[in-house]
């Protein structure tokens, strides 16, 4: 057979799927692997989703998504301080593709990418297939895994165009600061670089405040990007939307086409619903993130653990290097021999193999269970 596309050839599988495959084979397993949201999507988001197709939105719509979609986004957007106009506005098919269509905007093959790590293993993998080059800046917890300028400035070459970043962040949970997000648009504005600012979890913040980079940079150097998934619990309609200045826009538009039209009538018209209406559910679930986030931080605590505290996002990385594991290893033998799953470290990047990641998302009584369960077979290993 002839050699098939090398960059696939290079690009790693996402080790949480690794081990959600593995569970998938297995009964009655405690689920902290994926960042699914446990709730069932609104009833009044559910209900217009089929009030859209009985109205006839089972077609197509333009590549960037309806008009009223991007209006109600605008509206979103407005609301937390920021002021774009329409054509700024984009929809996609999740935000996980409007990532895709950022990275392919904004560069070219051979082009560098700043990526941290620890950081979630799509952003590699999107970098990698598209012939881009990762660059990889160090996430540390001595400082709340937020990045800092001088850890990034002796990784720029000519070469670089685009730095990624995430906030709240998945895998580590840290919120960045107003300052760290002033000093990444004052790096990227210094060296003319793009900053695709991944703000899927904006929403799910506990301490703090979710600080865009949109608002010190509004139509230059800052592609930001943000989901329903997380925030409105629709992982499964595939809406995401983004905000940039009009040329990357216009070219993020552009790409739909070839690849996927446009995002599902039926879904947008569900975003639609969701972005106008009634927003305490939003503010329900994330409430109950925080408490799921405090139950398991009180229970790694008492059991003696060291970790960086989650400050949002749904996500806690715990150092596991004394049980002597590599991080696949350990994820699998807790697998096997507690039933619980959790992604590790090493797929959020190679300094990270010391971390196996937990998502609490899942129920009270199974983040009781799955930790419990994690202490005891940590505990037999060191
Ligand atoms: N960005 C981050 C950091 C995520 O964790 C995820 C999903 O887990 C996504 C983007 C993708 O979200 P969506 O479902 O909107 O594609």
């Amino acid at each position: 057979m002839r050699a098939l596309n090398q960059s696939l050839d290079r690009m790693p599988r996402s080790g949480i799927r690794v081990i959600m495959d593995l569970a998938a084979e297995m009964d009655n397993v405690i689920h902290m692997e994926l960042g699914e949201p446990s709730f069932q999507t609104p009833e009044h988001i559910m209900d217009a989703g089929c009030k859209a197709i009985r109205d006839g939105f089972t077609k197509y719509t333009a590549n960037s998504g309806l008009k009223s979609l991007r209006k109600a986004v605008l509206n979103r957007l407005v609301r937390d301080g920021l002021n774009p106009d329409l054509e700024q506005i984009g929809i996609s098919p999740g935000s996980v593709f409007a990532l895709v269509q950022a990275v392919t905007a904004c560069t070219n093959a051979g082009d560098e990418v700043l990526l941290s790590d620890p950081g979630w293993p799509n952003y590699y993998m999107q970098v990698v297939s598209t012939d881009r080059v990762p660059v990889i800046y160090p996430l540390k917890e001595k400082n709340n895994f937020e990045p800092k300028v001088e850890d990034l400035e002796p990784l720029v070459t000519k070469k670089t165009r685009v730095i990624v970043i995430n906030t709240p962040s998945n895998p580590t949970g840290s919120v960045y600061s107003r300052e760290t997000i002033q000093d990444l648009v004052a790096f990227a504005k210094k060296h003319d670089i793009y900053i695709i600012s991944d703000e899927v979890y904006d929403k799910i913040v506990f301490d703090g405040e979710h600080v865009s980079p949109l608002l010190f940079d509004p139509d230059d150097h800052v592609i930001s990007i943000f989901g329903m998934s997380k925030s409105y619990a629709m992982t499964g309609w595939r809406v995401g939307y983004y905000c940039a200045p009009k040329k990357i826009v216009s070219q993020m538009n552009k790409l739909l086409e070839p690849y996927v039209s446009c995002a599902s009538a039926i879904s947008q018209k569900a975003a639609e619903a969701a972005l106008n209406g009634p927003q305490d559910c939003v503010d329900q679930m994330a409430k109950a993130y925080g408490q799921r986030r405090d139950l398991m931080l009180d229970i790694l605590t008492r059991e003696g653990f060291e970790f960086s505290r989650p400050r949002g996002a749904f996500y806690l990385l715990v150092n596991v290097a004394e049980s002597g594991l590599e991080s696949y290893e350990f994820a699998k033998a807790l697998l096997r021999e507690k039933k619980v799953a959790v992604a590790p470290g090493l797929t959020f990047g190679k300094d990270s193999d010391k971390f196996i990641r937990f998502s609490f998302c899942t129920s009270l009584d199974d983040i009781q269970e799955g930790v419990t369960r994690f202490c005891s077979f940590y505990k037999n290993r060191i």
